[in-house]
């Protein structure tokens, strides 16, 4: 047997049978750099998908951070100590000023959970609304808010407590179209759900999105969607969250945060994935309103959360963030690289769409342009024979037909143009059979 094959018996004998591997030939990474993973026969592969990464795999600025402070302390944050405080004092910094309160957690599902607590304390109020197609992570009660899980696979379906938006997708969606006029054609659908249910006695005391819709097909709303639906929250008293656990520090280029570069006014943002390059960290910001009324007596108590070792490894990556200008270059190489694979649509019938902001891109692969009819057969051999050739692409959305470029934002200039070369080439190949 091959050590593939050895740790494929293995994995299917000890792991958890409902966790998928990528790739119809499964790999065997062993190391990270930059924006490249290594496999075990020294293999570069191109990492087109890991957000988490943010600032690069292994950054040694981040790897130093966080050994030499496991090195000297680790503890919950029960005792007084400087980094957890100048790591909220660095957050907070970067917020609009009404996000004054950080709380820390280790993930972006315990940061959502935590977020609807807050919203639930602070209103009264255990319904929640969200969008359609979203995802916001994996404990009982944000699959029941996450419409990517109970309405997929498994799932239980929509409960009565839980209120879902149309999704704005300006390509796919029932309006189409990127300006203010579609928006307001999807706010006023979302009013109606938000009021149909205050009506009926369920107002809503959360309502949960994302400004880029990651796992619904990296869709990007029309202009204004965001900042008219958390207004339509605070008119039925709804405390609008944003999540920012895919597309926040600084990925979309444009501002740090992807609800910003969309004028919104969130009263809770949630953080995870790329907040640790890869170390266990999440967290949330909110109001001082908001963080008193969670205050009931009650005490929120989280073991690792805001330990010294994931201060120092946050604080890390947002230095490495603004010495390396990440935000900027992931505006210059982002427009790049949608502009690269704006051009392949204009040979490739099988690319309905190129959306994106900065380094948050998708490729919507359709069978006919015409009825946009979604081709999920062709993205998931896109990834495979990519991934053949050291390109690592995902796919996702609600038909699985999305290409999902979310790279580490030290992706260069000459890895988007290998990767808008490597699309040209497999598509080119997999059109003429
Ligand atoms: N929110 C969004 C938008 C996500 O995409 C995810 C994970 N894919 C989560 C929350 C949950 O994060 P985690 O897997 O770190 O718990």
């Amino acid at each position: 047997m091959t050590a593939t094959d050895d740790l494929l018996e293995a994995r299917e004998r000890l792991l958890g049978p409902s966790l998928s591997l990528s790739y119809r030939t499964p790999l065997h990474i062993v190391r990270g750099e930059g924006a490249y993973l290594y496999d075990a026969d020294g293999r570069a592969h191109l990492d087109c998908v890991n957000n988490v990464a943010h600032v690069g795999h292994a950054h040694r600025r981040v790897v130093e951070a966080g050994s030499a402070q496991m090195r000297r302390l680790n503890t919950n944050t029960r005792y007084l100590h400087e980094l957890v405080l100048s790591y909220a004092d660095r957050l907070t910094a970067l917020l609009p000023d009404h996000l004054e309160v950080c709380y820390f957690v280790n993930s972006g599902s315990e940061a959502n959970e935590l977020a609807l607590r807050l919203a639930r304390t602070a209103t009264g109020r255990p319904d929640v609304a969200t969008v359609d197609g979203a995802y916001h992570g994996n404990t009982q009660r944000l699959v029941e808010v996450s419409p990517y899980k109970f309405g997929g696979p498994g799932g239980e379906g929509r409960r009565d407590d839980v209120q879902v938006m149309p999704l704005a997708d300006p390509y796919r969606g029932a309006h189409r179209g990127e300006g203010l006029e579609t928006a307001a054609e999807y706010l006023a659908e979302a009013r109606a759900v938000l009021q149909g249910e205050a009506e009926r006695g369920h107002a809503a005391g959360a309502v949960i999105a994302e400004a880029i819709p990651s796992v619904a097909g990296q869709v990007v709303p029309p202009s204004g969607w965001l900042a008219g639906l958390f207004d339509a929250a605070r008119s039925v008293g709804a405390v609008p969250i944003a999540d920012e656990v895919q597309v926040g520090f600084g990925r979309v280029g444009v501002d740090a945060w992807a609800f910003g570069a969309a004028g919104a006014r969130p009263d809770i943002v949630t953080m995870g994935k790329p907040i640790g390059n890869g170390h266990p960290l999440g967290a949330v910001v909110t109001t001082r309103a908001i963080a008193e009324a969670f205050a009931n007596g009650m005490e929120y108590f989280n073991t690792f959360g805001g330990n010294p070792v994931s201060a120092a490894i946050g604080l890390a990556v947002l230095d490495v963030i603004d010495e390396e200008g990440l935000q900027e270059h992931a505006r210059v190489t982002g427009e790049r690289l949608i502009a690269g694979l704006r051009e392949l649509a204009s040979r490739h019938e099988a690319i309905g769409d190129v959306r994106g902001m900065g380094l948050f891109v998708g490729i919507d692969l359709v069978r006919d342009r015409d009825t946009r009819e979604a081709d999920a057969e062709l993205a998931r051999e896109l990834a495979n024979v990519a991934a053949e050739r050291g390109v690592l692409l995902s796919t996702d959305g609600p038909f699985h037909n999305v290409m999902k470029i979310k790279p580490p934002l030290v992706f260069s200039a000459a890895d988007a143009d290998r990767l808008v070369e490597t699309v040209d080439a497999v598509l080119g190949e997999l059109a003429t059979g």
